[in-house]
């Protein structure tokens, strides 16, 4: 099978390796039709989570049942299906709790697991040909027949969901005013997300000029460009103490608009607490914040970087004294996949307006790099094995 293989920081290539095998009895095996890039796949490309060489990449995958082991009941083969990028056995206690982001049955250094994902498991990617599926009844999510609404129902793996849940972690109620941090595929997919929840007043902070164009057409949002204005002040003049509600969707490797730097990704620009900061100074006094962005960033074998795993400066008096509360971690994509994926059917959403690219799983180094890049204009990108 053909797969995305990592090899060192900014390189991956696309290799034969070992056909994927159901190594259990509630085992399937999916052929891809539709796999994604995302930002979560960066901290790895990038080099900071320590991927081991040789890894397969991808926790965003759809497909084909092609294979079902003896103890599978409701899968065949032919069905088509989409996969939450968790994986997760559907009875431990989380699971059985609607937490499938922190399944206690899979075997993984974190809690919780995913595909193609360092310290979540051993399962492997599926940016990919075919890819094994465990637990898959549990796991696999139907889809109608046909290939109809391929670039809605691929999201469903994670962004849209995982953007759905910082407005459920941030407890968003229609009628609220919310910012969102970052518009990128997860912000972008929260902007969208409060929305269809009923927002009144969206905003979204970035700073790639077709990103916010994107928001602003599709989310009813104002965008702010943080390059040129303070977001939070920007945001204050509008509206008093702040908006009810927050989300990041950046995570630990944010940039400071204010400093000098050569490259958009300079480390010398980073400033994991920024963000968390802006919020804190953002939302009003008992307001909600739904962190999606990911803080995690150390490499387990260079244990100095352990020692700083998640360590921010954060204004915490700030947020005590605003009686602030914040939600965070993995997105259960189980919990809303389902209800996602019915409001796609019956057109009460559509995510698609996302995807930038569709290219052949052959293209995926090149896609790796500009994506990475945070290019204008590429926003997601679809990968077609
Ligand atoms: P992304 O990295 O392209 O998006 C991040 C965006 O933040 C970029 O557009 C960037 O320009 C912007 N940004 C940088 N600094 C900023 C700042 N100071 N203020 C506002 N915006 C800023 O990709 P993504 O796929 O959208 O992922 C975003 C984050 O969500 C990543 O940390 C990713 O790992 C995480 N993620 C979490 C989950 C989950 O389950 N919790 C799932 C998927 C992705
Ligand atoms: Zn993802």
């Amino acid at each position: 099978t053909d797969a995305v293989v990592y090899h060192d920081p900014y390189d991956v290539s696309v290799e034969e390796v070992e056909d994927p095998e159901l190594e259990g009895p509630n085992d399937a095996l999916v052929e891809v039709t539709t796999t994604a890039i995302c930002g979560s796949d960066l901290h790895m490309y990038e080099g900071r989570a320590g991927a081991d060489p040789g890894m397969v990449f991808g926790h965003e995958f759809m497909g084909t049942v092609r294979e079902v082991g003896e103890g599978v009941e409701t899968l065949s083969p032919g069905d088509r299906v989409v996969l939450p990028f968790n994986v997760s056995c559907g009875h431990c206690r989380n699971c059985e709790a609607g937490y499938t982001g922190f399944c206690t049955n899979v075997e993984s250094d974190s809690p919780g697991a995913a595909y193609g994902y360092v310290n979540m498991g051993p399962y492997r990617g599926g940016q990919a040909e075919s890819v094994r599926v465990p637990y898959a009844d549990f796991n696999a999510l139907e889809l109608p027949e046909g290939d109809e609404h391929e670039d809605d129902f691929i999201l469903l793996a994670d962004v849209f969901p995982t953007g759905w849940h910082g407005t459920e972690l941030a407890d968003l109620q229609p009628g609220e005013s919310i910012a969102v941090y970052g518009a990128g595929p997860v912000g972008t997919m929260a902007a969208y997300s409060a929305k269809l929840r009923g927002a009144s007043e969206i905003y979204v902070v970035d700073r790639v000029e077709s990103r916010l164009e994107m928001v602003e057409e599709h989310c009813d949002a104002v965008p702010i460009n943080f390059e040129e204005d303070d977001p939070a002040e920007r945001i204050k003049e509008r509206h008093g103490g702040g908006v009810d509600r927050g989300v990041d969707a950046v995570g630990y490797q944010a940039i400071e608009g204010d400093r000098e730097g050569d490259s958009p990704y300079d480390a010398a620009r980073e400033n994991p607490s920024i963000v968390l900061n802006h919020l804190v100074d953002t939302v009003r006094a008992t307001g909600k914040i739904g962190v999606v962005g990911v803080y995690v960033s150390a490499d387990p074998n260079a244990p100095e970087q352990v020692e700083q795993q998640g360590k921010l400066d954060l204004a915490f008096g700030k947020l005590f004294e605003k009686g602030l509360r914040f939600g965070t971690g993995q997105c259960d994509v189980k919990r809303y996949n389902r209800r996602l994926r019915d409001m796609i059917v019956d057109g009460v959403a559509e995510p698609s307006f996302l995807v930038s690219h569709r290219v052949s799983l052959e293209d995926a180094p090149e896609m790796y790099e500009r994506f990475d890049e945070r290019e204008e204009g590429v926003t997601k990108v679809l990968l077609t094995p």
